[in-house]
């Protein structure tokens, strides 16, 4: 999985094709699309378009939360395969686990079942606590291959991050920039993107790349998105990375996990 991907969250179905076209030619080779965002069209069109062999590209959606259960789950799966106008996704993940609900575990059999017939080459979940990923682990046979989870600067998620280390759990950031205003004019992170002549939403995707996080900006800006992925040509020193380390809050932008049930 490429560790910097692009994420097209509330980006129009009509803007998708645009938008995922333009990061392929900045280079991306991964997006993050999801049932709910109503986007899986415009983004299988942008993808097509592309010319882009399929095996080099990296396509994830998600299982929105009313379709969780293992044969609506089934059916789901088949309509973001259509849309997406793709015989297999790369990742795909059931988007939050609604704990009240208690379907993740039926929803996960039959994502074992996606998986073993070879429609999603990887399966894992997003915006699951230590607990349910736990509860998921005994209960099923495939460990999920990612947890993808809000994660920036303000709510830097240790030890959730040393939980997935422990599993061989890929920990991939959502909101990996805090959604752009507010962070970015953060002065110690305004300082160290002066110190490396970088803006300082390279320097926070720097943060992550080196924390060993996979990162999935989203702008729609074509100046933005080719300055997200234009990350791999510094580096942030130890100073740069505990001062970045300083700025933990736990504060979420996005709903607690444990209170999204329907
Ligand atoms: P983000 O942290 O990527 O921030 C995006 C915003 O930051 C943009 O809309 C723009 O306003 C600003 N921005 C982007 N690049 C910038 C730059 N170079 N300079 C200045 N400002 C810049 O936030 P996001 O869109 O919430 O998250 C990224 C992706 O994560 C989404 O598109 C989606 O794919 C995924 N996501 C998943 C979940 C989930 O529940 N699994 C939830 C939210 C987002």
């Amino acid at each position: 999985m490429p560790q910097l991907g692009f994420g097209v969250w509330q980006v129009p179905d009509d803007e998708a094709e645009r938008a995922v076209a333009t990061a392929l030619e900045a280079g991306y080779r991964s997006i993050d699309t999801a049932a709910v965002y109503g986007n899986e069209e415009g983004t299988g069109r942008g993808l097509a378009s592309s010319g882009i062999a399929r095996e080099e590209l990296f396509v994830t959606t998600k299982l929105w939360n009313s379709e969780q259960g293992h044969d609506s789950t089934l059916r789901a799966f088949d309509e973001s395969l259509e849309k997406l106008g793709l015989d297999y996704v790369d990742l795909y993940l059931i988007h939050w686990p609604m704990p009240d609900r208690d379907r993740y575990i039926d929803t996960y059999k039959a994502f074992e079942k996606i998986y073993s017939d070879g429609r999603a080459k990887a399966i894992g979940v997003s915006n699951f606590h230590q607990e349910y990923l736990d509860r998921l682990i005994d209960a099923t046979s495939v460990v999920p291959a990612v947890n993808q989870i809000e994660l920036h600067p303000h709510l830097q998620q240790a030890a959730l991050r040393e939980y997935h280390a422990q599993q061989g759990i890929a920990t991939e950031a959502w909101s990996p920039l805090g959604q752009g205003k507010g962070l970015l004019e953060v002065p110690a992170l305004v300082a160290i993107a002066q110190k490396h002549g970088r803006t300082p939403a390279q320097v926070v995707l720097r943060w992550h790349i080196q924390l060993g996080n996979v990162v999935i900006p989203k702008s729609v800006t074509p100046s933005r998105i080719k300055e997200n992925i234009d990350v791999f040509g510094f580096t942030l020193d130890d100073e740069d990375i505990a001062a970045i380390s300083a700025l933990n809050e736990d504060r979420r932008l996005g709903s607690d996990p444990a209170t999204v049930n329907d």
